[in-house]
């Protein structure tokens, strides 16, 4: 797999306008003058890695062109008149800032910890807005098959017989299709079908879903996308990430929904 270097570029959106003093950085003379919206923009470059520098590019030259972004074309408008995806559309400028040898495979807008929109420049264009929910709940991770000593070497702390709790973190990622995307009845479909339910319940004892399946967060992922999945609104869901601690989660989406690939899962962990 060809190396892919990321830069973030920090800025902010000042009410009246003027884009002329920046780096890439949040602090400075607007934190101090006016209300305005402290955004992200990152631009991930694919090429050759350099034998003498190691460098796939010098992030200068990257911030360069993010620098040129954001104080000639997001200057034209006013704050208020932009929506984030018009934003993030205009990135595609990025792809002729730089020489043949580089390619922009994707940008990412981040307008809070918990919101990002991404534009990926493969053979189709796709833009997609991902969001960030929390719940916590109880689970206790067990097999009838297994003896109680294999349940607890197995699965550690994790086998406490009265259970135990984690603050889940559920990112949901959705293509976007235009820049109107309905991000309130997003939030509220979401909120409605996983977090109320799932929200301070034992997940073992409350929830049907797991009478018979160990609430593993591989299989918690799995149960958070097919209840979305089965409403009409999430039709163009891309993928679930359930994090069950800020080391360990695990993304799940089922590609058979559109195409006949079945599903496909994948568990990062680090201790
Ligand atoms: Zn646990």
């Amino acid at each position: 797999m060809p190396t892919t270097l990321t830069r973030e570029y920090r800025f902010f959106l000042r009410p009246d306008g003027d884009y002329t003093v920046k780096g890439n950085s949040w602090s400075g003379t607007a934190s101090g003058m006016s209300v305005a919206p402290f955004l992200t923009l990152r631009a991930t470059l694919t090429g050759p890695v350099d034998l003498v520098t190691g460098y796939l590019i010098n992030i200068q030259e990257i911030d360069h062109a993010l620098a040129e972004l954001v104080q000639t074309v997001y200057a034209q408008r006013r704050p208020a008149a932009w929506t984030y995806v018009d934003m993030l559309q205009e990135s595609h400028r990025l792809r002729e800032s730089f020489g043949g040898a580089f390619q922009v495979v994707a940008t990412e807008l981040a307008v809070s910890p918990f919101l990002t929109f991404r534009l990926d420049f493969g053979e189709q264009e796709m833009l997609t807005i991902s969001q960030e929910f929390e719940f916590s709940a109880a689970h206790r991770l067990d097999c009838p098959t297994m003896s109680a000593e294999e349940n607890q070497r197995y699965f550690g702390k994790c086998n406490h017989p009265n259970g135990h709790g984690h603050n889940y973190v559920v990112a949901v990622t959705m293509q976007c299709r235009d820049a109107q995307f309905p991000l309130a009845e997003f939030e509220a479909n979401v909120k409605r079908l996983v977090i109320d339910r799932f929200d301070h319940q034992h997940l073992n004892l409350d929830l049907p879903e797991f009478a018979d399946l160990n609430p593993s967060v591989e299989n918690i992922a799995r149960v958070v996308w097919d209840l979305l999945r089965a409403e009409p609104f999430f039709a163009d869901l891309q993928n679930v990430r359930v994090y069950e601690t800020p080391k360990t989660w695990a993304d799940y989406h089922d590609s058979s929904a559109n195409t006949d690939l079945g599903g496909s899962k994948t568990r990062t962990t680090s201790s």
